[in-house]
């Protein structure tokens, strides 16, 4: 068993950290504040390269792997969700699926800028509807006169309104299978296509800073060659690009949780209360030791499934494992850093205040806890009671 990074994970991990500490940390309370998409700061990420990480060297990306991915939404995290979750999102949901599924040509077409971060793409699965019962999709797709008309809306859709994004990659019934169920494809809608409106941006508990629009089709027509993949095969693809998402997201939990510890650690050593540092009180100590387990047990677990991953190894259970366990390790450190801080932890602007109110969705996308302990049991052999 081997638990070190390699020397290359490990620099890259240094400068990923650096980059967060003197680029994103200044800004952080401000784009928390305005909810402004940090856009010069999506640029000097994408001139790092983080954007490219996990793709080949010919689609202008560094040839890095899953677990590099997460060292570097991991350091972002530890100091400001919005700006992970952009770049989490604009690999794994917007990049990785032309990458994964898409023609030679899409590939030439819209890969190199995804992986420059010159430009974003995003994934529209949920729908106003529901998101954890995709079988359920109402957007729909039929094909005339060689081009897919599409007609329906997705909600929560994150990188799919900034002023770089150049595609959304919706799913769609595209018609029935044998079976009588629905048959779904993806499609790769480029940005500003007739028909697509993109709705103003949500007021939200957390994440101020990341792009979320509901997004509505209407007669919304692109050629026929924009299919992703084989049609029919949206359904096992979203499963697919679910995988390596909630391993990232995991990454991003496992950030957060070290950014509470190291705000909570860090504050506990110098407020002082009767007479002594509050980190003397063993009431806090056991906080921090608790906050200590979890993320570098979220961390294992995570490392671990994005290990299996980079080695083409099966890692679904590993990811579903990794994402449940490190988002509510996340939830629960944010509430206990704020504790930690006492009143000053419920003022805005501290850190661990924007850590609180960021870490909540973590337990909800890329699939809800409920739904990740619900396919974790389906992996021990459990009835799916859902069929
Ligand atoms: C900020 C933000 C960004 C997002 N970005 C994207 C994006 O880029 N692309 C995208 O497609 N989606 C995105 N989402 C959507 C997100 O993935 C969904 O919100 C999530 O999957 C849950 O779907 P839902 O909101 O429809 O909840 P529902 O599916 O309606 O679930 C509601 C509740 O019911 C529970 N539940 C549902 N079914 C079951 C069951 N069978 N057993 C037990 N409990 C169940 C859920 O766990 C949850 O607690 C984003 C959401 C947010 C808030």
């Amino acid at each position: 068993m081997d638990f070190d990074l390699t020397e290359e994970q490990e620099s890259f991990r240094r400068t990923v950290r650096e980059f967060a500490e003197e680029v994103v940390r200044p800004r952080a309370v401000e784009f928390d504040r305005t909810g402004e998409f940090p856009l010069d700061i999506v640029r000097r990420m994408g001139e790092l390269g983080l954007f490219g990480i996990p793709f080949p060297e010919e689609w202008d990306g560094q040839g890095a792997d899953l677990t590099t991915l997460c060292l570097a939404i991991e350091e972002l995290g530890r100091v400001d969700s919005s700006v992970a979750i952009t770049l989490e999102a604009g690999v794994g949901l917007g990049a990785m699926p032309i990458f994964l599924f898409g023609t030679q040509e899409q590939k030439r077409r819209w890969l190199p800028p995804l992986c420059r971060g010159e430009a974003l793409g995003a994934f529209g699965l949920t729908e106003p509807g529901g998101g954890s019962d995709a079988g359920a999709t109402r957007t729909t797709a039929r094909l005339e006169g060689g081009e897919w008309v599409i007609d329906g809306s997705k909600a929560f859709i994150t990188n799919s309104g900034t002023a770089i994004t150049s595609l959304v990659i919706v799913t769609a019934v595209t018609g029935e299978r044998p079976d009588g169920r629905k048959e779904i494809s993806a499609i790769v809608v480029p940005a500003g296509t007739p028909g697509l409106t993109v709705g103003p941006s949500y007021r939200k508990l957390g994440w101020h800073a990341s792009d979320t629009h509901e997004l509505t089709f209407s007669n919304c027509r692109v050629p026929e060659d924009h299919l992703l993949g084989e049609r029919g095969k949206g359904f096992s693809q979203f499963l697919r690009i679910l995988d390596g998402g909630r391993v990232a997201i995991a990454a991003l939990a496992v950030g957060l949780t070290q950014g509470c510890l190291d705000e909570s650690v860090s504050y506990a050593r110098e407020r002082t209360a009767f007479g002594r540092p509050i980190g003397a009180f063993q009431a806090l100590q056991f906080k921090l030791a608790d906050m200590r387990v979890a993320v570098e047990t979220a961390r294992l677990a995570t490392y671990r499934a994005a290990w299996l991953r980079d080695r083409g190894r099966p890692f679904t259970a590993e990811a579903l494992i990794a994402k449940l366990h490190a988002s509510e390790v996340a939830v629960a450190a944010a509430r206990e850093a704020v504790q930690v801080h006492g009143g000053s932890g419920y003022i805005d602007d501290v850190p661990v205040a924007r850590f609180y109110r960021d870490a909540k969705i973590l337990e909800i996308g890329e699939g809800t806890s409920e739904i990740q302990r619900l396919l974790i049991a389906r992996d021990l052999g459990l009835p799916d009671a859902r069929s």
